[in-house]
């Protein structure tokens, strides 16, 4: 299940036992790990409860120590809950969703959304209005998409080497 998205491999993500993970989510821990983003007590907010991306990543930002709340289209006062992140992650599919002044300065800001607008594609996060104010900041274009692409490939690798009792070098 290299897409980690059968409900024997949800189930071994929500019971902390090792399997393969939802690429899209390895792709956002990619990001926020490779720009040392301190994830351990941190305050995360995940935007989205689809258990494409919302749910796995709320988990493995759990599994990774941090204080998980996550949103939903029924969430009371969004603006409130977004201003007390350290780190956002927006994977509602709603373009624009998120305001410049929503952001708590510094915040790490990981953007999921592919959204069309007159033929343009804008994401999640008001990009331009978050630029100078979140400390980390993914554009929806070229952003997870690739990294996505890039977790698949790894999770195909990791499930050939568990078939074939490869050990890693
Ligand atoms: P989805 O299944 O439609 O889920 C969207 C979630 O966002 C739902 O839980 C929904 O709440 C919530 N939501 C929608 N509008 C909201 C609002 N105004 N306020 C608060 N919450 C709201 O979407 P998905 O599959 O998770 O994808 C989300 C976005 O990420 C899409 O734009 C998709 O194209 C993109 N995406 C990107 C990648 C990538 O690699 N870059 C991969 C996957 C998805 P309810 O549950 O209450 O309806």
């Amino acid at each position: 299940d290299v897409d980690g998205l059968t409900t024997p491999s949800a189930g071994r993500l929500l019971a902390g036992l090792r399997g393969l993970r939802p690429c899209t989510p390895l792709g956002i821990l990619a990001v926020l790990d490779r720009h040392g983003i301190e994830l351990a007590g941190a305050n995360a907010v995940v935007i989205g409860r689809s258990i494409l991306v919302g749910k796995p990543i709320a988990l493995l930002l759990l599994e990774r120590n941090a204080t998980v709340t996550i949103c939903h289209s029924r969430t009371r006062d969004l603006a409130a809950v977004v201003g007390e992140a350290d780190v956002l992650i927006a994977a509602a599919g709603s373009p624009l969703l998120v305001k410049g002044d929503w952001i708590r300065p510094g915040a790490a800001v990981v953007d999921l959304g592919v959204n069309m607008v007159d033929g343009v594609q804008v994401g999640d996060v008001d990009f331009d209005a978050a630029l100078g104010v979140a400390g980390l900041l993914t554009p929806s274009r070229g952003g997870v998409g690739p990294l996505t692409i890039t977790m698949l490939l790894r999770n195909t690798l990791e499930a050939y080497k568990a078939r074939t009792g490869i050990a890693d070098a």
